[in-house]
């Protein structure tokens, strides 16, 4: 089983890198996050093992037991929904928080960065299908999120955008998703807000990833493909 972990990984790496030649892009580009969530710790430090050093998890709690307990230092991303309360838990142990969906969200992130001194890189949630079981701001709300939370609050640090596309058969029903995602992306960076960096597109999960970088990702979170089916659906 561990060396399907690493074997799975590697096949996943390799087709992104052959999906960003096809396209013209740099396969540095694009970083692959391990989504590790509910899946038992070995399996995490199989991964370090060979190497992997980008780990995807949704739960706070989760996400500060397996930090504290890992053999060696590695970066995890908070990926899923953030209740304000939970934040305490993750602002010290994340490497990024894909998932600001709120100004009342951001208020606390501002809160626990201020008392504890840190600048905390964040991404903005775009729930861009509008589709009513998934958190994010619209995409028309997303520009004005931005520029509140970077004009009120000086520790965070805006660094992109995210989005969860919708659960489809067929990738390609997500590709105008993905595309609008990077206009939306490239319009907000075109607007030079200060203290925001649009350098960032988290988006495309195991069904959807080879189209989310045809369409812009830097950043795909991959469960299922690298450590199986979970056993709790999210
Ligand atoms: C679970 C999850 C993923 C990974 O999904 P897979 O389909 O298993 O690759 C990616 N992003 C978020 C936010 C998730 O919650």
């Amino acid at each position: 089983m561990s060396e399907n972990l690493v074997e799975n990984y590697r096949a996943v790496r390799e087709k992104i890198d052959e999906t960003c030649k096809a396209c013209g892009r740099d396969p540095k580009e694009v970083t692959l996050i391990a989504v590790s969530k509910l899946k038992p710790l070995e399996d995490i430090e199989t991964l370090i093992k060979a190497d992997v050093n980008d780990f995807g998890e949704n739960r706070p709690q989760e996400l500060k037991k397996k930090f504290d307990e890992v053999s060696v230092p590695v970066r995890f991303h908070q990926i899923g929904h953030l209740q304000t309360n939970k934040v305490k838990y993750i602002i010290n142990k994340t490497v990024l928080i894909h998932s600001v969906d709120s100004y009342k969200l951001a208020q606390v992130i501002e809160k626990e960065a201020a008392k504890r001194d840190l600048f905390p890189d964040v991404l903005i949630e775009v729930n861009y299908a509008g589709e009513e079981s998934k958190y994010g701001v619209s995409k028309e709300e997303a520009a004005d999120l931005i520029k509140e939370i970077s004009s009120n609050f000086r520790h965070i640090h805006i660094k992109g955008l995210m989005t969860i596309a919708p659960n489809v058969d067929d990738p390609e029903k997500n590709r105008e998703i993905f595309r609008g995602m990077h206009e939306l992306l490239l319009d907000i960076k075109s607007q030079n807000i200060d203290n925001v960096d649009m350098s960032i597109l988290s988006m495309g999960m195991t069904n959807d990833y080879t189209v989310a970088i045809e369409e812009g990702a830097t950043m795909v979170r991959i469960g299922t493909a690298i450590f199986g089916e979970r056993t709790e659906q999210i």
